[in-house]
């Protein structure tokens, strides 16, 4: 049995802003990397009060903050097992280590005891991934990597608007790269950000994202390109299209509103669970976080696919918020010792959450979540 209706797990939300950007752009007839970008990242630097570069995804934007920062071959990169792949794609695609970490007990994110097993001379990085659009512990691991003189990534692609400790994700610490594609919280259609107040390093990342060539950004703003400015580092095909701008600057004059409405859906949902012993959501303050998913853990689950399924058959489409990293092939890891990770990331399921969403449709998911998890299959 399945509904005409399925509801998403998450969706774009564009408006006729969004297509009249983009008509106007198709019209001008430049499609490239130009005054588009430059008027989107401008935006995006007033919106952090920091320098914000834009690349063609946040995974490029992770891949870059790595090799701007001189990180590559023979290093090693902390990283979360919880994650998206693209977390550990960028930083092997830097040439360096993704080395696996195991999460905190009762969240998602990075062990700061498991960092300090897994740190060797050849460390240079933590990549904290902020889920779901916090990071409990983001200030120790700071902490701690300013102590031992690591950069710290901050993969803050589910984080756009997200405040730590009332500092808005990106307006402080080191380098923080967010994500635009089609279903986070701001979208570019493909794209993303790197945002710091390191020189250096933003020069570089200009000059990474433009194949190398030393200086082409300046020159593409304004509509032209260096064709002999020198090529000094392996340099890739990252950059923003001004088609993808154009959309991200009508989302971004339609953030607070897109915001306030994942934080009340978000409300909502934990207003319906608080009374449910077996299902756990995570406590997140949500005047400071603007969520991108909604994540709850059912205690003791056993069969999470037939629940899935179930669920995906009374038209509510849920996902896994993630996979841990070192079960793929590519990022096997010899010692597998994760308890935590092994212990929650079976009992996690992602509920529907996108701005099309309304009360009525909360009330509808968690009540049928609520009835399934009264069902004993489930369990054994
Ligand atoms: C979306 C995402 C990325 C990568 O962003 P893309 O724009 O899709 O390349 C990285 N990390 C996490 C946790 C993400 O959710």
């Amino acid at each position: 049995m399945v509904t005409k209706h399925l509801i998403r797990l998450s969706k774009s939300n564009i408006s006729k802003n969004e297509i009249q950007e983009v008509k106007n752009v198709l019209e001008i007839g430049f499609l490239g990397m130009g005054q588009k970008v430059k008027i989107f990242e401008e935006r995006l630097t007033k919106f952090f009060s920091r320098e914000a570069i834009c690349f063609n995804s946040g995974t490029a934007a992770i891949h870059v903050a790595l090799q701007a920062c001189g990180i590559g071959k023979g290093d090693e990169v902390l990283v979360p097992s919880i994650t998206y792949v693209a977390t550990f794609q960028a930083i092997s695609a830097s040439g360096a280590k993704p080395v696996c970490c195991d999460i905190n007990e009762n969240n998602l994110h990075i062990s700061l005891s498991d960092i300090k097993k897994k740190i060797t001379s050849r460390t240079k990085a933590i990549v904290p991934v902020h889920i779901a659009g916090y990071s409990e512990n983001l200030g120790e691991i700071y902490k701690f990597a300013k102590k031992k003189k690591l950069r710290v990534i901050e993969d803050a692609a589910h984080a756009f608007g997200s405040r730590y400790k009332k500092k808005l994700i990106g307006s402080f610490g080191d380098i923080a790269c967010f994500s635009f594609d089609g279903i986070k919280n701001i979208t570019t259609g493909e794209g993303g950000c790197l945002v710091t107040k390191d020189k250096k390093v933003i020069q570089n990342s200009k000059d990474i994202r433009l194949l190398g060539v030393k200086n082409d950004s300046i020159k593409r703003y304004s509509g032209h390109r260096s064709w002999i400015g020198d090529v000094e580092q392996q340099g890739w095909r990252y950059h923003m299209s001004d088609i993808n701008a154009a959309i991200g600057i009508a989302q971004l004059k339609r953030f607070k509103n897109l915001s306030k409405k994942r934080k009340i859906l978000c409300k909502s949902y934990d207003k319906k669970f608080k009374e449910i012993k077996k299902i756990n959501f995570f406590k997140i303050d949500y005047k400071s976080v603007c969520p991108h998913i909604y994540i709850i853990k059912i205690t003791n689950l056993k069969k999470r696919e037939l629940f899935r399924k179930k669920l995906l058959n009374i038209g509510i489409q849920t996902g896994i918020h993630y996979f841990p990293n070192y079960k793929y092939k590519m990022f096997k890891v010899s010692n597998k010792n994760f308890p935590n990770t092994e212990k929650i990331y079976r009992e996690i399921i992602t509920l529907p959450l996108h701005p099309e969403l309304n009360e009525k449709s909360i009330k509808y998911i968690s009540d049928k979540v609520i009835n399934l998890s009264k069902k004993s299959i489930f369990y054994k």
